[in-house]
């Protein structure tokens, strides 16, 4: 059985729509099994500097608590799924957390100059809402999001052919998603994902506690996309090399 260690890169707090603080998130994420954290909750010119600053404040309480002999490779990331009670917890309350932010229907030419601000205030991470296909979201959004270089184009829809070699180019991420909405086009992300060669990530999504799924239910989904297991393993890996990359 293969290492089921798994990372959520596309998460949300109070800070925007989300029904969780930071911390009741990052806690309730590390009991599900999840291994290291991207929070983004959205944003567009009017509130990024006050989402991501608060973010901040508590991303650099945790940097300050850090235990770095616990994370990763301590017991979080070896125990067995299903094993972590609040006894875990209660030694384990860390986990990585990537602080960033989800663009979201920023309009498409501003999506570079906005990506680029988020940058310069320390975000480490940035998600593009994509063009999913349950809101209305402009056209355009997905290839300006590859073009901004941002690190996820999140849910793209029915993203193109040719949108989905750009991305493969530039290393941008596309998303499956669990979420109930923006996971209907799954499969078709998979398709074209599988065809150019772009990369893969499995994010939940998640707005409130009962979304953030345990690494069996993301498999379920995965597979329930088209996705093999191996390649489902390589989504697994990629979130291993981003959380190596930027805490390495
Ligand atoms: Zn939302
Ligand atoms: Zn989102």
């Amino acid at each position: 059985m293969q290492n089921e260690g798994f990372y959520d890169f596309h998460t949300h707090t109070v800070f925007s729509d989300g029904g969780m603080i930071p911390a009741g998130l990052m806690q309730r994420a590390i009991v599900r099994g999840c291994l290291g954290l991207a929070i983004t909750d959205h944003v567009d010119s009017s509130n990024l500097e006050w989402a991501f600053e608060n973010l901040l404040k508590f991303v650099e309480e945790l940097g300050q608590e850090w235990q770095p002999d616990i994370v990763p490779g301590g017991d979080v990331t070896t125990a067995p799924l299903n094993t972590l009670d609040s006894d875990a917890l209660a030694k384990n309350w860390h986990l990585p957390v990537i602080p960033g932010v989800e663009l979201t229907s920023v309009p498409p030419r501003k999506i570079g100059v906005l990506a680029e601000k988020a940058r310069s205030l320390g975000a480490k991470w940035i998600v593009v809402h994509g063009e999913t296909i349950m809101e209305p979201v402009a056209p355009g959004t997905n290839r300006a999001a590859i073009e901004a270089r941002a690190d996820l184009l999140s849910h793209p829809g029915l993203i193109t052919p040719e949108d989905a070699a750009r991305a493969a180019e530039l290393g941008v991420y596309l998303e499956i998603t669990t979420h109930k909405g923006h996971g209907m086009a799954n499969g078709w992300v998979a398709q074209r994902a599988r065809e150019s060669g772009a990369k893969l990530l499995l994010n939940t999504d998640c707005h409130v506690s009962t979304e953030i799924l345990d690494a069996k239910q993301r498999r379920a989904i995965a597979f329930g996309a088209g996705l093999t297991a191996e390649e489902v393993d390589r989504i697994w890996e990629n979130g291993r090399r981003i959380i190596a990359r930027i805490f390495g």
